[in-house]
């Protein structure tokens, strides 16, 4: 079974007609019949879809992590996949962020709107989200995560779908069964089957509901849009649409053509479902079954490259949502009337660097860690409160870039694997 060209199709008709319904209902989403239709009809299907492939994560990582490090086969080469995919991922979010510094610089989308930072929205944020406090508290979340990484108790990491615990989890199970040999042959085959299982359910949820659970989602999404909040916040819209355009365009395109030696649209084209389903829920953890469907089926990548590329990807690795805070650390900047200095922006870039390996895949917390990059430079984080009307839109563009960004290092490894195999392969003919 595969991603075919039909089920792209049918999942655009889906998130087009979601965000044509959800944009016509959004003026008169006061009335019952809207309210009545969007809770019973749209976010009823879209949360189902949302609670299916939910369901499938933990297996998903889990299982494929273990058979990737098992198909790697050497701790060595796995070290050696880990550090490349590793850099790839910071030079990738360096370039992003830096991307968004300079258009934002460029465009100043908080020129001359000092009066938004004497919104109610600030206050409330500071109270609601901060605790009165000046996100001291991300800092320690932060920490906490860096310490994390190691599980202390497997089940509950698989009960919370902490990813990065599953990951260290999986990938000792993985170097367990190489160092044990044959004593694991029986498990690698459990692996094996459950892998098959698993990952035919991904394919039937995405044949049977991944259109319409995308146009519900979609829908309600719309519904609820601050529409009016955009106009008011256009610039920054705008800068943040931007410049998630040109990296997806120019980067990733970059890195596809030249690193990756294969054709961009051919990417694009193979990897649309799976941006479909991103743009539809807002969550790099929740559309990863999917991704790595997408990477394996249409594109190509091999299942030992993408079960540990893209799992450690969708936790770490988050152009897009780096794209975001950078715009919007200059647009608070400008509103507070501050010029940022050089050594102020390098922070910006190191600390959003960092910032997206904390970051879990879920909605919105793109917006939690900026306060952390606020705080960073000085800048009070109750001025979230000002974008956070509008950023459901932007974390549906963003979700999108994040994931993408993971299958454009996924082909590129796994081309520049199968390069390296067809030259030894060659040589040894000669
Ligand atoms: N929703 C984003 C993701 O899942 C994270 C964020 O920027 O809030 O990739």
């Amino acid at each position: 079974m595969k991603v075919g060209n039909r089920l792209t199709l049918y999942i655009v008709i889906g998130l087009v007609a979601g965000i044509i319904i959800g944009s016509v209902l959004n003026p008169i989403s006061d009335q019952t019949w809207v309210q009545w239709l969007d809770q019973y009809v749209f976010n009823l299907v879209g949360q189902i879809f949302l609670s299916l492939i939910f369901m499938v994560v933990v297996p998903v990582v889990f299982i494929s992590i273990v058979l990737g490090v098992v198909g790697v086969g050497d701790p060595k080469k796995l070290g050696s996949l880990g550090i490349k995919t590793l850099a790839f991922y910071l030079a990738t979010t360096a370039i992003a962020i830096t991307l968004a510094l300079i258009i934002a610089l460029v465009l100043q989308p908080g020129e001359g709107q000092s009066e938004l930072l004497n919104s109610s929205e600030v206050e409330e944020y500071r109270e609601t989200e901060l605790g009165g406090d000046t996100g001291e508290a991300v800092e320690q979340t932060f920490d906490q995560t860096i310490i994390n990484i190691i599980p202390d108790n497997v089940i509950d990491a698989m009960a919370t779908a902490n990813m990065l615990q599953i990951i260290a989890f999986a990938v000792f199970i993985g170097i367990g069964i190489i160092a044990v040999g044959d004593k694991a042959k029986g498990l690698i085959k459990i692996f094996e089957e459950a892998n098959e299982v698993i990952m035919w359910i991904v394919l039937a949820i995405m044949k049977y509901f991944a259109a319409i659970g995308a146009f519900g989602l979609v829908a309600t999404a719309f519904i609820q849009a601050g529409f009016g909040a955009i106009q008011q916040l256009g610039m920054y819209f705008v800068c943040v649409l931007l410049a998630l355009f040109i990296h997806l365009i120019f980067v990733y395109g970059a890195v596809i053509q030249f690193l990756g030696k294969r054709s961009f649209i051919w990417f694009i084209k193979g990897f649309l479902p799976a941006m479909g389903v991103a743009f539809s829920t807002s969550s790099s953890s929740a559309t990863l079954p999917v991704s790595m469907e997408t990477a394996q089926n249409n594109l190509g990548v091999r299942k030992s490259i993408s079960s540990f590329v893209q799992p450690l990807g969708a936790t770490i690795n988050m152009d897009g949502t780096a794209i975001m805070q950078g715009v919007a650390t200059v647009f608070i900047a400008q509103l507070t009337g501050i010029d940022l200095t050089i050594m102020q922006m390098i922070t910006v870039v190191l600390i959003a660097v960092v910032a997206s390996i904390g970051t879990a895949g879920v909605p919105g917390v793109g917006l939690v860690m900026l306060a952390m990059v606020l705080t960073a430079v000085g800048l009070d984080p109750a001025a979230i409160g000002i974008i956070l009307g509008i950023d459901r839109l932007l974390d549906m563009t963003r979700t999108a870039v994040n994931i993408t960004g993971d299958a454009a290092i996924s082909v590129v490894l796994n081309e520049q694997q199968v390069r390296k195999e067809s030259d030894g392969n060659a040589r040894h003919a000669e």
